[in-house]
């Protein structure tokens, strides 16, 4: 097993901000995790009022992100940058691509003091492959890039997958997430992917509007994006056939009938020509 991280680490001390809600924790909370307070449990009490069905739209997330993982890496993909992991939820990206291929190797990144916590537990690499973390914001793709762990783990001949999985909706000015997914590709070799889902509201207008109107009023800046804004993230990407649908759509493993209006993201992967 081999793992690093960067930023403060388990055993030093974090400040968890506990008296915040914070969307990691509120996502936790409705999978059914138990790493989250009384604020985040509060702020999602809010979030589920106003979004019934969120708790079944935010697994149909989770299992996106390992059904595209596993697209990918069934595909030949061995090289996996996760910025948004989240707190660890089994299966986790790595375990999801080392399940396919041992050799395998994740960077995950995340900017939740919570979620730096738990890293340990992200860090639990086949012997074969490397997992590691980088404590840093999405905002600020120079420092993922130019960070130690982006160069030790990541050979820069073999194509990467960049995983941006339920991040982007915490991102609401359009320039800055367009120009920061841009700034990440471009730094990636011909035939990198790009695996992304985002919040949309146009499965469930009136619904998502608020439910992004509870984050808000958590304090969580967050945006709902149409399909072609989410198509603009993939410009110069070849999409990867069904295209950007709402995430129990791609690739679905089974017949489970979810009713649309009950999903508030949108998912697609694309491929770097
Ligand atoms: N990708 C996981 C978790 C999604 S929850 C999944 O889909 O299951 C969103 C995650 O993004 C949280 O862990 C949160 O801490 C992180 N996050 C939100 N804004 C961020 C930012 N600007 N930079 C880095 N991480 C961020």
């Amino acid at each position: 097993m081999s793992w690093s991280r960067s930023g403060s680490s388990t055993g030093e001390s974090v400040d968890l901000r506990t008296e915040v809600p914070h969307s990691a924790r509120i996502y936790d909370y409705l999978l059914g995790g138990r790493d989250n307070f009384a604020v985040d449990r509060d702020a999602a009490a809010e979030i589920v009022r106003a979004v019934p069905h969120m708790r079944t739209s935010m697994r149909a997330n989770r299992e996106f992100m390992c059904r595209a993982t596993r697209f990918l890496a069934e595909r030949g993909f061995r090289q996996f940058l996760d910025i948004g992991t989240g707190l660890p939820t089994s299966p986790n990206l790595h375990e999801v691509a080392q399940d396919v291929a041992p050799e395998s190797r994740v960077l995950y990144v995340d900017n939740d003091p919570i979620v730096l916590a738990h890293a340990r537990a992200l860090l639990t690499s086949a012997p074969e492959g490397r997992t590691a973390y980088v404590d840093a914001d999405l905002r600020d793709a120079g420092e993922i890039l130019e960070s130690a762990e982006f160069a030790e783990v990541f050979d820069l001949d073999q194509p990467v997958a960049l995983s941006l999985i339920a991040i982007l909706q915490f991102l609401p000015d359009e320039a800055e997430a367009l120009g920061v997914v841009r700034r990440l590709l471009d730094a990636l070799p011909s035939g990198s992917a790009l695996a992304l889902s985002t919040v949309t509201a146009d499965s469930a207008p009136g619904v998502t509007d608020s439910g992004v109107a509870a984050y808000r009023s958590s304090g969580i800046n967050t945006k709902a994006r149409t399909a072609a804004e989410v198509t603009a993230f993939f410009d110069g990407l070849d999409l990867v056939d069904p295209g950007v649908v709402l995430v129990h759509r791609w690739h679905p493993d089974e017949a489970e009938e979810i009713p649309d209006e009950q999903i508030y993201m949108y998912g697609a992967v694309g491929i770097k020509p």
